[in-house]
């Protein structure tokens, strides 16, 4: 923000702003343990609260302050009530819809300051930094009005573009998680959107020319300088081009709509991930467009984690990233998939379960999204003591996409307080698993299904999988033999090593639990 007071009070703003900044990157940093991660996540927030109180109460332009105070405290009320109220509500499992929702909001921010931003722009003149105005006056030098306007307008186009994407893909990906939004595809969907996208960026260039032309145009005869700054009344030529951003608000929503619609089955994560990092860049965007460090930031951290995260979990899906730009890979996932006959499968009881892992060395617990489901992870931990007390030596293999959203299954065990050192990725876990004598899946399927490794027709053909499979014995715990999230048949429930164990997961835990103190 061009704060233009003097005083100690903007250097007491920027001070607050270097707080919030260091705060992002200290919380982010204890974010990847699961140890510190609430630590982290509060110290970002506490960083957060400090630069809006500094905006709200000490930032000042033109020698006056912010005002506005009723509309900026009853909008803080009231999404701070809906924000408290739905993350207190929501269930682990429904996290994902909730992360998508909240990341919607944000890239619908960004849009929305473009939208304001541009009409400053058009109506009420480019606004320059005095100093930087006065220097260059000074010096004799000519207004450099492609910076001051077309940058401005390339900043807010962008701002615009990627908030929108960011904002409707956000919304179809919160519908599709809570089956309110169905797939849809259709035939020749990767040229409309690459077209739609192509009309965009032209549009933007066309823009960008068209405010450049305008703006050089009419800067030689319309500086004027007010008290405090100088404002280059170019407006008049760009509010010409006002149909044209317009055009690209709704394509831009349009190719948003598009790009997350035909996505579905074990594919979602990558695409959450993505519009995350997107909306962290179109944040980025106001913090140039404002001057604000701490948007700019929060904003890059946002984009960045997002970006590296979606690559993480495109190799641990083994996607390419191409595919998930253009749109509808894995469209045939959800409901898709074979389901061939495959033979017959066998039952383990629960006693005979329990002699099973109370006389096993090694046992490999594979959680899944039914241990979150069935809130079965603090008997899982319990279960796991007991048997760690008899000798037996117990570890988790962690699939990167179990569950519902990354790092889901760390958050649930981290929140039955398992050690972290007893988690095992997948890498390290599939090497462990020939040297394991019984392996606990529980409420796990997709990520152990090893269609993944032998059925090239399969929608999850090519996912890297927990090759349970290497172990001596399987024990699969769900409630029948319906499919997962990609709705695929699961050759292992029918494989010798494997006995389906059925029942909720909560329930046959602690059956478990009561059958291994008898013994
Ligand atoms: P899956 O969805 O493949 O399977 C979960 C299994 O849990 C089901 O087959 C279900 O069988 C069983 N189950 C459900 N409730 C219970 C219960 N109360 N007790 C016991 N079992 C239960 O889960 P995975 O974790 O193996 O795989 C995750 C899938 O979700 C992947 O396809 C992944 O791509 C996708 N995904 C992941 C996201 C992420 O970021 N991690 C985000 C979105 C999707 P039954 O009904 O018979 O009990």
């Amino acid at each position: 923000m061009d704060s233009t007071t003097t005083g100690i009070w903007p250097s007491i703003l920027s001070i607050a702003y270097l707080i919030g900044s260091v705060t992002f990157i200290i919380g982010l940093k204890m974010l990847s343990n699961p140890a510190s991660a609430r630590k982290g996540n509060l110290i970002a927030a506490g960083g957060m609260f400090i630069a809006i109180v500094g905006t709200i109460f000490l930032y000042e332009e033109n020698g006056e302050k912010l005002g506005n105070y009723g509309w900026i405290f009853g909008g803080l009320l009231i999404g701070s009530v809906i924000g408290v109220l739905a993350a207190k509500k929501v269930k682990m499992t429904a996290m994902p819809e909730m992360v998508s929702m909240f990341n919607g909001m944000g890239g619908a921010c960004a849009m929305l300051i473009s939208i304001v931003e541009f009409d400053h722009l058009v109506h009420g003149g480019a606004e320059v930094n005095v100093v930087a105005g006065f220097k260059a006056l000074m010096a004799g030098a000519e207004f450099d009005a492609f910076t001051n306007v077309t940058g401005k307008l390339l900043v807010i186009l962008l701002g615009l573009i990627i908030g929108s994407v960011s904002f409707a893909g956000s919304v179809i990906a919160w519908g599709k998680l809570n089956g309110k939004i169905k797939d849809f595809a259709f035939k020749g969907q990767h040229i409309v959107n690459l077209l739609v996208l192509g009309v965009t960026v032209i549009l933007m260039v066309w823009l960008m020319v068209s405010a450049h032309q305008a703006s050089t145009d009419d800067v030689s005869f319309n500086l004027e300088i007010n008290n405090s700054s100088i404002h280059l009344n170019s407006g008049g030529s760009l509010a010409g081009l006002s149909a044209g951003f317009y055009i690209i608000l709704v394509l831009s929503i349009a190719y948003g709509v598009l790009f997350v619609m035909p996505i579905g089955g074990a594919d979602m994560p990558v695409v959450i991930s993505l519009l995350n990092s997107f909306t962290g860049v179109a944040a980025a965007c106001g913090g140039f467009l404002y001057n604000n460090p701490v948007m700019l930031t929060g904003g890059i951290l946002v984009g960045s984690a997002g970006t590296i995260l979606t690559i993480l979990m495109c190799k641990a899906m083994n996607r390419s990233l191409k595919n998930v730009l253009i749109g509808s890979f894995g469209a045939t996932a959800t409901g898709g998939g074979t389901a061939k006959e495959q033979g017959n499968y066998k039952e383990i009881s629960i006693s005979d379960a329990a002699v099973v892992l109370r006389y096993a060395s090694k046992v490999m617990i594979v959680p899944g999204y039914g241990l979150a489901v069935a809130q079965a992870q603090h008997v899982c931990h319990e279960l796991e003591k007991l048997l760690e007390e008899r000798g037996v030596e117990v570890n988790y293999a962690i699939h990167p996409v179990a569950g519902r959203m990354p790092g889901h299954m760390n958050v649930l065990l981290a929140e039955a307080d398992v050690p972290y050192e007893k988690l095992e990725e997948m890498e390290q876990a599939n090497a462990a698993l020939p040297n394991t004598d019984a392996v606990l899946v529980l409420g796990a399927n997709d990520v152990v299904n090893p269609a993944a490794k032998n059925d090239p027709s399969s929608p999850i053909y090519g996912m890297p999988i927990l090759e349970v499979e290497l172990a001596k014995m399987v024990i699969v715990n769900k409630r029948s033999m319906k499919p997962g999230y990609a709705g695929i048949e699961n050759e292992l429930f029918f494989q010798p090593k494997t006995s389906m164990l059925f029942g909720d997961a909560k329930s046959v835990l602690q059956q478990l639990v009561a059958e291994v103190k008898a013994l």
